[in-house]
């Protein structure tokens, strides 16, 4: 893998500042770990960081000391690092860094009841603090990709695409799903990737109807659909691509299926671009498949954000709201699912720019191999 650019940590904080006025808070608690990790660089299991106006205090345990002064560190995150043993002494750090501000946001999608109970009663009680839950303020920001994102991005989806050219000669041996789903990870691990974005998904014949079905002890016959759906991770983040093949020639409705879905992602991507309602992407998409009557069969949205994590902000759905923004990233992946045939889905991951769609997957979209 080549030099990967570098990314810029310690701005993120600073943006974030500026949207605590809207969201009603004076500082922000924030503990989902993808959040955490995009604020910090911190990539540990534990640890929380409260982001107020004038300072940012990282909070986690034994395990993590050394970790984190490091990984603070390496991404010039200038934060008060406390080291703390027990929950209550991690809690007491927060409680003691919140003291000045009013006004605390939780992150209302990751926090659950029982820790908001134990916050508002323990951790900031009234009168000196007020709970505000807030909506995706994080993830709202991580939405708009860094060049050096775009590039992680982009080398996690080229090493998944060598994967599967290097794979895919084992497609005509008889494999099992389960053997080529490993066939796929072995590849990506060996390639750089640290793992992969998420269990790939390799649905041969009747189980491709399943758009997420497991790996099974099938083996793979000859003139089947396969759907392969895999991505992995490269300093955090994701890749994501799907492909439909058949060894040899498949039957005239499996061919039909292939050629509507790859029409359908096609004016999927065509209709991405900057401004563009994400709704308008999914109809684009969409439209081509009710079109031939099986609007039914395609049982899920058109795509969703990638980035830290595999499914992110934005969504791109029929209920979706809100325009596409340059910077984000974003699949687009229509399927059609046949029970008792089989399903075809074609996913691209792109980079929405004032231009259009600048795909990041690139393996081609040839169905029979
Ligand atoms: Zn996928
Ligand atoms: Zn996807």
């Amino acid at each position: 893998m080549s030099e990967l650019p570098p990314v810029d940590v310690p701005g993120r904080a600073r943006r974030l500042r500026d949207r605590f006025e809207d969201a009603g808070v004076d500082a922000l608690l924030v503990t989902r770990l993808p959040n955490v990790r995009y604020l910090t660089g911190f990539t540990g299991s534990a640890g929380a960081v409260l982001v107020a106006p004038d300072q940012l205090v990282f909070v986690t345990d034994g395990r993590y000391g050394e970790q984190a002064t490091e990984q603070l560190h390496a991404a010039g995150v200038d934060a008060r690092l406390e080291v703390r043993t027990t929950q209550a002494e991690q809690r007491d750090a927060l409680r003691v860094a919140a003291g000045g501000y009013r006004r605390i946001g939780l992150e209302a999608h990751g926090v659950t009841w029982a820790q908001q109970r134990d916050m508002a009663k323990d951790w900031f009680p009234a009168p000196d603090h007020e709970l505000v839950a807030t909506e995706q303020l994080v993830e709202n920001l991580r939405r708009v990709k860094e060049p050096g994102e775009v590039a992680r991005i982009r080398a996690a989806c080229a090493i998944a695409d060598d994967a599967l050219a290097t794979a895919v000669p084992q497609l005509h041996d008889g494999v099992t799903e389960r053997e080529f789903a490993l066939a796929l990870e072995f590849e990506m691990r060996r390639s750089g990737a640290s793992g992969v974005s998420f269990d790939a998904i390799v649905a041969s014949g009747p189980n491709g109807a399943m758009p997420h079905a497991r790996p099974s002890a099938r083996p793979i016959g000859r003139g089947e659909l396969v759907v392969l759906d895999f991505g992995c991770v490269v300093d955090g983040y994701c890749s994501d691509m799907t492909r439909t093949v058949s060894v040899g020639e498949p039957d005239e409705q499996a061919r039909g299926i292939y050629e509507l879905v790859l029409h359908s992602q096609r004016a999927g991507r065509d209709a991405v671009r900057a401004g563009v309602e994400c709704s308008a992407v999914d109809r684009a998409s969409r439209v081509v498949i009710e079109d031939a009557g099986l609007g039914d069969a395609f049982s899920h949205g058109t795509g969703h954000g990638v980035g830290l994590e595999i499914h992110e902000a934005p969504r791109v759905a029929k209920t979706a709201r809100g325009t596409l923004t340059a910077g984000d990233v974003v699949t687009v992946e229509p399927g059609v699912y046949v029970p008792g045939v089989g399903g075809v889905r074609i996913e691209d991951t792109v980079l929405v720019t004032t231009a259009g769609a600048d795909p990041l997957t690139a393996f081609p979209k040839d169905l029979v191999l």
